[in-house]
């Protein structure tokens, strides 16, 4: 069991910083998700990016934050926000975001609080934090300058899911674009990131030294794997992660096969609901709003069982970790018509992992046998190897801090740059300072 030990576990140094920037992990430096990073200069100001948890048994925290007065949470992920209320709780801290991320955190806070109860792993923070936090938002639209201590910020959309944002900061001496989760390519819900010129950028690693299949034809091949499916008299189960694969499968489906019967379940469905109070985040917010209408959604445990009738079934865990995707995958699992459509990265320990490698996965807390067809599409919204290569180029900055990947994927991109814009490979707990 790890639990967080407050007070006892900063990395953070005491010295004062000379010049530059020092840029401090306290995790995602040489991992993927767990983000927590101080950023500080010789004014004194003093930020945090995000303060996520990696949601693996047990959870991953990032090491104790230091005293700080302002966080800037770059999306909902729970990676990315996981340990945001502890942050507000102990340190009063303000959270900066976009208006949709600020939406979607409760959902995400909650559901985090409910996991850990049920999986019996103790969580730093408490339902007092979690009230605390909730006040603790100020949002900033994109594009929005904004202060804190002797800087200026504002942010730029990041691509990934609606309501992320990268980060730009300008100090006296310099000008960081913080990337976040990014990709620079047009996703079903959202546009691309932009470069922004900068002095130093730090960007995420998660696909360095891997390439995405084409979006168009991967679209394509999962539309015409459900068509077989549902031509054989089969349903097709598609498990996708609530916040941003729930809602890019649901747009993908209605534009190729409108005529199907598609039902949508679990908290994708609310975390829908939040993205169209933010229109002004969605790409073609009408294009959502109409496969809302579209899409049957699943309100009661009789609209569950009228699913099972269905050609397509969303919904949630989407590495088949709980949720109603264990319910479905219980009842369907008999017809060998049907079929299980994976959509996305299956973490090692994952359900979706083991029934991939192994053909049976936990069902209720029985390790149960599953025969259905498997399948996998590679849907993801980070950016790949080139797209994180041209980026860089185009941002045009003097350093660049790969970090939020394994240390094979940030060794595959930093090879693309021996020596301009000079690369650094950040550790956990670990200082860079750049000028
Ligand atoms: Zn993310």
């Amino acid at each position: 069991m790890v639990l967080y030990s407050p007070g006892r576990t900063s990395s953070y140094p005491t010295d004062p910083v000379d010049s530059g920037i020092r840029i401090h992990f306290l995790g995602g430096g040489d991992e993927v998700g767990n983000v927590g990073c101080v950023l500080e200069d010789k004014t004194g100001t003093r930020i945090l990016i995000d303060y996520g948890l990696a949601p693996t048994r047990p959870p991953r925290y990032p090491s104790e934050c230091p005293p700080i007065d302002h966080a800037i949470i770059t999306h909902s992920h729970i990676d990315h926000i996981g340990m945001a209320p502890w942050l507000v709780g102990h340190h009063g801290t303000r959270l900066h975001g976009t208006t949709l991320t600020a939406a979607v955190s409760e959902m995400m806070w909650r559901d985090t609080y409910k996991v850990s109860s049920i999986e019996g792993y103790p969580l730093p923070w408490d339902m007092r934090d979690l009230d605390a936090a909730l006040g603790a938002w100020e949002t900033h639209d994109m594009g929005e300058w904004f202060e804190i201590g002797a800087w200026r910020l504002r942010f730029h959309l990041a691509g990934h899911i609606p309501g992320a944002a990268m980060i730009e900061i300008e100090t006296p001496e310099l000008r960081l674009l913080w990337g976040g989760d990014m990709d620079t390519r047009q996703n079903p819900n959202v546009a691309g990131a932009k470069p922004v010129k900068c002095d130093i950028l730090c960007i995420e690693s998660t696909y360095g030294g891997r390439e995405h299949p084409n979006r168009v034809e991967e679209e394509a091949r999962l539309v015409a794997r459900v068509k077989e499916v549902v031509s054989r008299g089969g349903l097709a189960l598609i498990p996708a992660f609530a916040s941003g694969r729930c809602q890019d499968i649901l747009r993908i489906l209605h534009t190729a096969v409108p005529h199907l019967e598609v039902h949508f379940d679990g908290m994708g469905t609310r975390v829908t609901k939040h993205w169209m109070n933010n229109p002004e985040h969605i790409h073609h917010p009408e294009g959502l709003e109409k496969v809302w209408r579209w899409a049957r959604k699943v309100r009661s445990k009789s609209d569950r069982k009228k699913a099972l009738d269905a050609d397509v079934i969303v919904t949630t865990s989407g590495m088949l970790d709980g949720g109603p995707a264990i319910w479905y995958l219980n009842r369907l699992r008999h017809d060998s018509a049907n079929a299980i459509l994976l959509t996305g990265y299956q973490a090692e320990g994952s359900g979706g992992r083991s029934l991939l490698d192994n053909r049976r996965l936990p069902i209720f807390g029985n390790i149960t046998p599953v025969d259905l067809e498997v399948s996998q599409f590679q849907l993801s919204n980070h950016a790949g190897h080139s797209e994180l290569h041209s980026f860089v180029r185009a941002c045009e900055p003097r350093h660049v801090v790969f970090f939020h990947g394994d240390t094979e994927a940030r060794e595959a991109i930093s090879a693309e740059f021996k020596h301009s814009p000079t690369p650094s490979l950040p550790l956990n707990g670990t200082s860079l300072n750049l000028k």
